[in-house]
């Protein structure tokens, strides 16, 4: 363990004082004899989105199953009753709402977490699929919000998973129900796309009773009004939090204390660089590319040349359907170039952004296959720990959930050899703790190794806690794109968010960076003096 808990945590990512005596009466649920125990419980309230904040397996979809009335809450013994839990819920909100769940009157509409098993449930085209589940009659509106006019017509089987998030938000956005619960909201959306639905179901929220889990913190901060902390020990038991303003709640984690509760989750802070970071000086170049188009169908790349240099994490940003998997793959020797020339001596590895499962080898044999020295401790110290992937390593690589296997996935491309290593989007489905992990993990082994690292992805916080440059994209998605720089942070946030029209205040207290309204005071003021991102 790290030294200071006084209980064995299996991750190390999160540490608990002792399991606070005052919990021992908010016991809610505890699945058999001895198996998870949930405290406390969310409370759902009209008019208001209510966020849960915390690691995977510390009860979430638990707490949700018990409010959707698909598990009755236990209160941890086998002969509790309905009566029980109206008296143990007495005085709170959650007693009227219990009542309600107990009579089968809620109905829950919900966005799963992974939208991969649609295509699997449901064969048709978009449009036949929203109409069927269009039980408010806002078809248009929601189509219209979620940007789904052009791909009405395709098949759901044939769709991106960028645009079967935001199908699957639509149809659960649109059907009608007394308790909407929407888990995880912003894998492979772009922060365009993640602006756009996080103000659609805020709006959504206004007569509406709404619940989502979401890892990417500047979205959740725009999404919800409330948060509720579940905090715990992962497969152990899990505490939900009463609920605290988004803006104290989101504080209140990344500083990993929480002091009404009197609990530290972390042992340090998330913190963010307020100015921009400095240009690094004696940095040794890796590799230059030089000017290149590609056409594929009717999309058209066209990249300025730019030098990469050793030990460096460079973010990739920019929207969907601008060809950021295209350079990806040009560089990777998959594509050639219509004009001008790689001659690259470098070699890639590549993590791509839709993860695919398609062996029944164990975890451990497939890193094994890859490289040999999987089982020394410099990886296990440096990547099987960190990235919580020992205790996977005897499990079958297709059995995986969708947050394991991104975490296997960025493993193994790490552990490949090569000069290169291009991570599209590993944020995808790992929560707050695991990010930070895993942005700590890929810039040590930037750093040990002599390589180069480019990471495409849309978590804002996570590109400012990993990025030393930025490459940016811009142009038209799906018909043109054009790739600029590396920049340096500063230069690069700047030309991005001003292709996005998009301006990030600072939190006051733990200077985190806030999307600002549009047209507000700050937002006008930023963008008069071209400032889109850090302070000046
Ligand atoms: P989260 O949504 O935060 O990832 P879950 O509520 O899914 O967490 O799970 C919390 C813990 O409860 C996990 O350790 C999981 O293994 C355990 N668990 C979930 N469902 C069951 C069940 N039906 N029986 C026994 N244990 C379960
Ligand atoms: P990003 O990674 O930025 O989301 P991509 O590089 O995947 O963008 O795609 C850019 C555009 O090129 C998209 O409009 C996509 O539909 C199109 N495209 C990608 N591959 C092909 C192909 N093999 N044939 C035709 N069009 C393609």
């Amino acid at each position: 363990g790290c030294g200071i808990c006084v209980k064995k945590c299996p991750t190390q990512a999160i540490m608990i004082i002792g399991l606070p005596d005052k919990l021992a009466g908010q016991l809610t649920h505890r699945y058999g004899g001895n198996g998870f125990a949930l405290y406390g419980l969310p409370v759902p309230s009209r008019g208001r989105v209510s966020g849960i904040l915390g690691v995977n397996g510390i009860g979430k979809t638990t707490a949700v199953k018990i409010l959707s009335g698909q598990i009755m809450p236990n209160l941890g013994k086998s002969d509790t009753t309905w009566e029980d839990v109206y008296k143990f819920f007495a005085g709170s909100e959650l007693q009227d709402y219990m009542r309600r769940v107990s009579k089968k009157e809620m109905k829950t509409a919900q966005k799963p977490q992974y939208i991969d098993l649609i295509p699997k449930a449901f064969k048709g085209k978009v449009i036949d699929l929203l109409r069927k589940t269009d039980e408010r009659k806002i078809f248009d509106e929601v189509v219209k919000e979620l940007d789904l006019g052009v791909i009405l017509d395709r098949d759901i089987s044939g769709l991106s998973g960028g645009e079967l998030q935001r199908v699957a938000i639509a149809a659960c956005a649109m059907r009608e129900a007394d308790f909407y619960f929407f888990d995880e909201v912003t894998p492979y959306l772009d922060i365009f796309q993640r602006i756009r639905m996080a103000r659609m179901i805020k709006r959504m929220g206004e007569d509406k009773n709404i619940m989502v889990v979401e890892h990417d913190l500047a979205i959740l901060d725009l999404l919800a009004d409330v948060v509720h902390v579940a905090y715990g020990e992962p497969g152990g038991y899990g505490v939900i939090t009463h609920p605290k303003g988004v803006r104290v709640g989101i504080n209140e984690y990344l500083r990993g204390y929480l002091p009404e509760e009197n609990i530290r989750i972390r042992p340090t802070p998330i913190e963010f660089e307020v100015k921009a970071p400095r240009p690094q000086k004696e940095v040794q170049a890796l590799t230059a590319f030089p000017a290149l188009t590609k056409t594929l169908g009717t999309f058209r790349l066209d990249v300025k040349g730019g030098e990469l240099r050793k030990r460096e994490v460079v973010g990739v940003v920019g929207p969907n359907g601008i060809g950021k998997s295209t350079f990806a793959r040009l560089l990777a020797g998959e594509l050639k170039p219509d004009k001008g020339e790689l001659d690259f001596k470098v070699k890639i590895s590549y993590k791509p952004q839709y993860v695919k499962a398609d062996t029944e080898m164990s975890v451990g044999a497939l890193l094994g296959s890859i490289n040999k020295k999987f089982d020394t401790s410099y990886y296990n110290s440096e990547i099987l720990v960190p990235m919580q992937i020992q205790r996977l390593m005897d499990c079958n690589v297709n059995e995986l959930s969708g947050g394991e296997l991104q975490r296997v996935a960025i493993a193994a491309c790490l552990g490949k050899d090569a000069d290169m290593f291009i991570l599209d989007e590993p944020s995808a489905h790992l929560d707050v703790e695991q990010r930070t992990m895993a942005t700590k993990v890929i810039k040590r082994f930037a750093e040990n190794n002599d390589v180069t690292m480019l990471v495409i992805d849309h978590d804002i916080y996570m590109i400012d806690l990993l990025s030393d440059r930025l490459l940016v994209f811009d142009g038209e998605p799906g018909v043109s794109g054009e790739v600029h720089g590396p920049f340096e942070m500063r230069e690069g946030m700047n030309r991005f968010l001003s292709n996005l029209d998009i301006t990030f205040r600072r939190d006051e207290e733990t200077r985190r960076p806030r999307v600002n309204k549009p047209e507000s005071n700050l937002d006008r003021e930023q963008k008069s003096i071209g400032e889109y991102y850090y302070m000046p």
